[in-house]
């Protein structure tokens, strides 16, 4: 039904956002910045994603016995703080020295958790497989489908039993097990974009959650693939220009937006 529609071209961080709050996908799809960029969550994101990225060639060169691991990782994030200039050089003007200072600070405490949980997570039982798949890690680079009109870019592609598969590196809170809902769908969303490529089907992804340093890999399932479609169609349509209800949620309270969206909302109130 909404294939028919697909003027509309929809990238997966669109349905990403649509995940946290549909609203966000209205304002930033208008020109609104989506984060609030100067803040101590926003550059322990930053910091967090670009140690999850380097999660896989960590564990291609130390094994699980080697002392030396814990050392090198955190050799490892001390030099995040010299790359991200070079990496992300207008958002790092934002942040600032201190912000950053305190950032890095804050996360050094959990170093040591990050690594035991990374080693334990890829070598322990199954996760010896895990293990390879991550280590086959290669950058990500953008997909895109006509069909869908969707695009997108996982963080990683890394190789399941043959089949190009996505990563993706979170930096929220890991669940107690599996992945979130909202992550198993951004998974399926950049399967459903890879497979056109490969011209194989991508059966599961990698998620890995890097403030806990923990790995995990997610089979995707037909319902996944459905609510892709669906929130697909509705990002379409907010796009559009179709502004969705506001639902107060625990995002709220850092959102960028969260002013116009009380305006916009007490507006509304008064006129239905
Ligand atoms: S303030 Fe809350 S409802 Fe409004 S856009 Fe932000 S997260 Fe969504």
């Amino acid at each position: 039904m909404f294939l028919k529609k697909q003027k509309i071209k929809v990238n997966v961080s669109e349905l990403v956002l649509y995940l946290k709050c549909p609203r966000k996908v209205y304002y930033s799809c208008r020109g609104h910045e989506t984060l609030s960029k100067g803040t101590v969550p926003f550059a322990e994101h930053l910091v967090l994603k670009e140690l999850g990225l380097k999660f896989p060639d960590l564990l291609g060169r130390y094994s699980s016995k080697d002392d030396d691991f814990l050392v090198e990782l955190e050799t490892i994030f001390s030099g995040i703080s010299e790359e991200l200039p070079l990496i992300y050089p207008e958002e790092s003007a934002i942040i600032g020295q201190e912000i950053m200072d305190e950032a890095t600070s804050g996360l050094r405490s959990s170093i040591s958790e990050i690594g035991h949980n990374l080693l334990s997570s890829t070598v322990d039982g199954n996760a010896g497989k895990l293990r390879e798949q991550l280590m086959s890690a290669e950058p990500g680079h953008p997909f895109h489908s006509e069909k869908l009109g969707l695009s997108g870019i996982p963080d990683c592609i890394v190789d399941i039993s043959g089949t190009l598969s996505p990563l993706v590196v979170r930096t929220g809170q890991c669940p107690q097990s599996g992945v979130w809902s909202n992550d198993r769908l951004h998974i399926a969303s950049l399967a459903m974009l890879m497979e056109k490529d490969s011209g194989t089907l991508a059966s599961s992804g990698i998620v890995v959650y890097a403030r806990q340093g923990n790995v995990r890999n997610v089979n995707i399932r037909p319902n996944d693939r459905r609510q892709v479609l669906q929130v697909l169609g509705r990002v379409r349509r907010i796009r559009d220009g179709s502004l969705p209800d506001r639902k107060e949620s625990s995002f709220c309270g850092d959102c960028a937006y969260l002013e116009m969206c009380e305006v916009r909302s007490s507006l509304a109130s008064k006129f239905f």
